[in-house]
C-alpha cells in the first residue's frame, strides 16, 4: 500500500521541540528504516508526533502500526521505554472517527500514574484533531468520569477497576468500542486483574480489535488469547529482555551501611535525576526523610497516600521540580521521565519481573542510563536469580563509574564546572 504524504509541506507551522542529540542505542534505532508517513497514519494525528517530537518511528511502531491499522488482533512485545504507547495510541488514534461522539478505544493500563501519562500523551497526539480522550480512574470522583464519557470522549485511557464501574453503568453505551489495548498486558492478565478485565471482556462488542502490548508475555497469557483474540499477529522485537544503554551494577553492603552507601552515591555520581526504590510504603517513608535529613532535595511516592498527593508529586518530578524520587513497585509500570539517568534499588526486588521494570526508568528511548543495586548478604540468591533469569550481568560496582555510560555530554560539563566553583569557594 502506498500512502506516503510526498512533502513535507505539512509540517509548516507547526513547532517541533529542540531536538534531543543525545546518543541511541540499537534499542529503538534498528529500523527498516520507514518513516512516519509511509505507515499510513492520518496527518493531523502526524502533526501531533511532530510536535512531541517523535520524527522517525522506532521498531516496535514500524512493526505494528500498519497491522493495527488493517485491523489485526495483535500480541506485540517491546522492552521498556522502546515506544510502545506511540505502537498503539498513533493507529488508535488514526482511526477514530471524530464525528461519532461516542467512545470507540479502550486503552487499559495497570496503574493511575500510567493511565495519567497514556492519556496526556493521547491529547498531545490528538491536538490537530477534534478528538477527545477521557481519563477514567480510581481516586477520581466517578461522576467526572462519566460526565466524560456523555460529553462524548471518543477515546478512554482507563485502570481495570474503575472501567468496569463506569462501563457497567446504564447511561454508557460501550457497543461502539471498536478497539481495546491492554498495556503492560502480562501484568493486566495476572491474578490481581484478570477478573476485572474478564468482566470487561463481557462489557464489549466481541468483533472488536484487540491489542496486548507487553515486555513479557508468561504463559499464563495463553488462555486469555486462546478465548478472546481472534488468530493474532505475533510481533517481537527483542532477543533479550534488559536494555542495552542501562549498565547494571551491585555494591555488597550490611542493612545499617545502605543509607551512607547511597550518601556516597549522591556526592559522586552525575545524578540527573535519580528513582529510589524500597521494598515497602513504610521504608521509602522513613528513607525519604533520612535523604532530606542528608540534605537532598527528595519526594517521596507510593500507594497508601491520597491520589491528589500522588498527582502532585508524579507531576512535579517529571517536571524536573526535584531531582531524587524514592517510591515502590507503583512507579515501575510504563512510567516515563526523560529525565531519569540513575536507579537505585535500595531493597532489592524479590522478583525478576520487578527489577526488570524498575532499571527499565533509566534509558527511555534508547538513552543510557545507570542501575546500582544495594545488596546485603540475604539477597545474594535473588542476585543471581534474577541474573539468570533476564540472561543479564549485574557488576560490582567499580571506584569511579565513566560519567559517558549514564550522563549526557552537556551535563557532564555543567558538573565539571560545578565541581570547579565548588573548590575555588
Ligand atoms: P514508551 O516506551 O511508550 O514509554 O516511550 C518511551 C519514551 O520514548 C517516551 O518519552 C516517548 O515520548 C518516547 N518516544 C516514543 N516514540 C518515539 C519516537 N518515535 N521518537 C522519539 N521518542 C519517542
Amino acid at each position: 500500500m502506498t500512502c506516503a504524504v510526498a512533502d513535507d509541506s505539512w509540517k509548516s507551522g507547526l513547532t517541533p521541540p529542540v531536538k534531543d542529540l543525545r546518543p541511541r542505542t540499537s534499542d529503538v534505532t534498528q529500523t527498516r528504516g520507514m518513516s512516519y508517513q509511509d505507515l499510513c497514519l492520518k496527518r493531523d494525528i502526524l502533526k501531533g508526533a511532530y510536535e512531541i517530537g517523535w520524527e522517525e518511528p522506532s521498531p516496535i511502531q514500524e512493526d505494528t502500526i500498519p497491522l493495527s491499522l488493517h485491523g489485526r488482533d495483535l500480541i506485540a512485545r517491546a522492552k521498556n521505554g522502546t515506544g510502545k504507547t506511540g505502537a498503539f495510541c498513533l493507529p488508535v488514534l488514526s482511526k477514530i472517527d471524530p464525528a461519532i461522539e461516542h467512545p470507540q478505544a479502550l486503552i487499559l493500563v495497570p496503574t493511575r500514574e500510567l493511565a495519567m501519562q497514556t492519556s496526556h500523551t493521547c491529547t498531545q497526539l490528538a491536538k490537530h484533531t477534534s478528538i477527545k480522550v477521557g481519563l477514567l480512574m480510581g481516586g477520581s470522583q466517578m461522576r467526572e468520569d462519566v460526565r466524560a464519557i456523555l460529553h462524548g470522549a471518543q477515546l478512554l485511557v482507563a485502570t481495570p477497576g474503575r472501567a468496569l464501574d463506569i462501563l457497567s453503568n446504564q447511561n454508557v453505551k460501550c457497543d461502539t468500542i471498536k478497539m481495546l489495548v491492554l498495556d503492560e498486558a502480562d501484568k493486566l492478565l495476572s491474578a490481581g486483574f484478570i477478573q476485572i478485565v474478564e468482566q470487561l471482556m463481557a462489557l464489549l462488542p466481541s468483533d472488536k480489535q484487540t491489542l496486548l502490548y507487553s515486555a513479557t508475555f508468561p504463559a499464563e497469557v495463553k488462555s486469555f488469547v486462546d478465548k478472546y483474540l481472534k488468530d493474532p499477529t505475533h510481533v517481537n522485537t527483542m532477543n533479550e529482555l534488559t536494555l542495552k544503554g542501562v549498565t547494571q551494577y551491585y555494591a555488597f553492603v550490611t542493612e545499617s551501611k545502605k543509607v551512607h552507601c547511597l550518601n556516597t552515591l549522591f556526592s559522586r555520581l552525575c545524578i540527573n535525576q535519580a528513582i529510589i526504590f524500597c521494598n515497602s510504603t513504610q521504608r521509602v517513608e522513613l528513607l525519604a526523610k533520612k535523604i532530606t535529613d542528608l540534605g537532598y532535595s527528595c519526594f517521596y511516592i507510593h500507594s497508601k497516600m491520597q491520589q491528589q498527593h500522588r498527582n502532585r508529586v508524579f507531576h512535579d518530578f517529571r517536571q524536573g521540580v526535584c531531582r531524587n524520587l524514592v517510591g515502590t513497585d507503583l512507579v515501575t509500570r510504563g512510567i516515563d521521565v526523560q529525565g531519569v539517568n540513575v536507579v537505585i534499588n535500595f531493597d532489592f526486588p524479590s522478583r525478576s519481573e520487578s527489577y526488570l521494570h524498575r532499571i527499565g526508568r533509566s534509558g527511555r528511548y534508547g538513552h543510557r542510563g545507570l542501575a546500582i543495586n544495594l545488596i546485603t548478604e540475604d539477597d545474594r540468591h535473588n542476585m543471581a536469580v534474577v541474573e539468570r533469569e533476564l540472561n543479564t550481568q549485574i557488576l560490582p560496582i567499580p571506584r569511579s563509574i565513566d560519567p559517558s555510560l549514564y550522563v549526557a555530554e552537556a551535563q557532564i560539563n555543567e558538573k565539571q564546572s560545578e565541581d570547579k566553583e565548588k573548590k575555588e569557594e
